[in-house]
């Protein structure tokens, strides 16, 4: 097919990102871009170790001097990796070669997939071979999207990996053919589809998506547009909790996006809880519940089969003297967008002050609903020991995001207490204007730390140990950085 103009180059992330919510294609606001940051960092710095003979403190000096000393130690050890990894050969090195990108052609559209490498590796013995690397500095490899426009761009002979800087392997990007063009049928697909702006299918998504200000899912105050350059803080309600504890475990995070020490760990009681909620949301949504949660048993261990039934059985004793909810949504995400004034830092890393954030803090609520006179309400199930204690930061936030979303006058945000040795209970709190006010001011409050903390630096602010550190996943660098 003939085109006048060039082909629309698209990367498969994004086409993927708008396969999850076709509401993401649109433009964004600023988010941290720390990990792209030290990502450039280690790609010139690991050039410049390569060819100084191996010194990688120089070239980390060389290359990033701006870095506080917590971010310096994590591309040190980046591009130390990559230099035990790329000079144990003879192999010659190319940062940047001439044609980096690898591109596949759509067949009917004028869009064209791209991918692209950072560093060409020929064997001086087989001049015919080559190997085209991506470097990584996550944990990610390279998608099976992203390897199928690789390997169908690229001739005979060329042959790609990921250099995984973090766990020190160079690992091969391979498909079947059959698994290649899968891939390619997808993109292709995803390429023709329609792109929705107001299509938001909020989600886990959403804490990878730079609209999260913008969309509307997460609204800001009623009136006011979060521009494509302001500087926006993404913080989920969990990470905020924790705020009365340590700042530097929630600027870890969300501002400086440093790589976790070590996983998450689920206590057996938290996986049992996390199966419950997940069954839960199914059921409610249910024709038949008791059918439906029948159902949902019969794939769950024996031992989880009891407590699921306990707590179902409570769920229900809680129903059956509760005012009439209409579930519309279970395990939806609502958050709203606060704009506070604080720091933002420019293109150079000059910070300054006074400059409007946007804070988005999202949340997951277990379902939302209308009472019967049409009130929205937000339906929370406790399952853990304490469930009958109500943490009214956590209303607010969702008493805030429900009202704005909806533009709503009122919220009843009901807690079911369902664990503990406690009769089961609803804990039903009704947000009237007055009280929106005051949550409103509350968020505002919790949220206010974060724009004051440095853009930049990750050795501010200090940080506070206690005995939340143990669920905490950066102990052993936070350890490493405390004076
Ligand atoms: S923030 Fe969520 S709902 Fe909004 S566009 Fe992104 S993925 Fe969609
Ligand atoms: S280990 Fe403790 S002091 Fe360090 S960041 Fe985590 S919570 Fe804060
Ligand atoms: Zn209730």
């Amino acid at each position: 097919m003939y085109h006048s103009e060039p082909p629309l180059r698209l990367k498969a992330s994004d086409l993927e990102a708008i396969e999850e919510c076709p509401a993401s294609a649109g433009p964004g606001s600023k988010l941290p871009q720390a990990a792209l940051d030290r990502w450039l960092a280690v790609r010139y710095a690991l050039e410049e170790a390569l060819g100084n003979g191996g010194d990688v403190d120089a070239a980390v000096e060389a290359n990033a001097d701006w870095l506080d000393p917590v971010q310096r130690e994590l591309v040190t050890d980046l591009v130390s990796n990559g230099v035990v990894l790329l000079w144990t050969s003879d192999a010659d090195v190319l940062f940047d070669p001439d044609d980096n990108v690898v591109t596949v052609d759509h067949p009917e559209l004028n869009i064209e997939f791209a991918s692209y490498v950072q560093l060409d590796v020929t064997d001086p013995h087989d001049q015919g071979k080559l190997e085209r690397l991506k470097i990584k500095t996550g944990k990610q490899g390279t998608s099976t999207a992203e390897a199928a426009i690789l390997l169908t761009g690229s001739g005979a002979g060329v042959s790609f990996a990921d250099l995984m800087l973090r766990d020190g392997t160079i690992d091969p990007i391979e498909l079947s053919d059959a698994e290649r063009q899968d891939a390619l049928d997808r993109l292709y697909d995803l390429a023709g589809r329609e792109r929705n702006l107001r299509d938001r299918r909020p989600g886990w998504q959403c804490y990878r998506c730079d609209r999260i200000a913008r969309c509307g899912q997460y609204p800001a105050p009623v009136g006011y547009k979060v521009g494509s350059r302001q500087r926006t803080i993404r913080v989920s309600k969990s990470d905020v909790l924790h705020l009365g504890e340590c700042h530097r475990r929630l600027a870890w995070k969300a501002l400086h996006v440093m790589p976790k020490d070590t996983e998450d760990e689920t206590s057996e009681a938290a996986a049992t809880g996390l199966l419950f909620h997940e069954v839960i949301a199914i059921v409610l949504l249910a024709d038949d519940r008791d059918a439906a949660f029948a159902k949902e048993l019969e794939r769950v261990s024996p031992e989880d089969r009891d407590v699921l039934s306990a707590l179902y059985d409570r769920h229900k004793q809680i129903e059956s003297d509760h005012v009439v909810v209409e579930y519309k949504l279970t395990e939806y995400q609502v958050g709203s967008t606060l704009v506070l004034e604080g720091l933002d830092a420019d293109r150079n890393g000059d910070v300054r002050d006074g400059a409007s954030v946007a804070v988005t803090v999202m949340a997951r609520t277990d379902a939302v609903g209308r009472e019967l006179d049409g009130t929205p309400t937000v339906i929370e199930h406790r399952t853990g020991k304490t469930s009958d204690r109500i943490d009214e930061r956590e209303t607010a936030l969702y008493a805030v995001g429900v009202t704005r979303l909806l533009r709503a006058e009122s919220v009843a945000v009901h807690q079911h207490s369902l664990g503990g040795e406690g009769e089961p209970q609803c804990i039903r709190i009704v947000y009237d204007a007055d009280d929106l006010a005051q949550a409103e001011k509350l968020v505002e409050n919790l949220l206010a730390p974060l724009v004051t903390w440095h853009p930049l630096d990750a050795s501010e602010p200090s940080c506070s140990v206690g005995e939340w550190c143990t669920t905490c996943p950066y102990q052993e660098r936070c350890e490493r950085f405390r004076s």
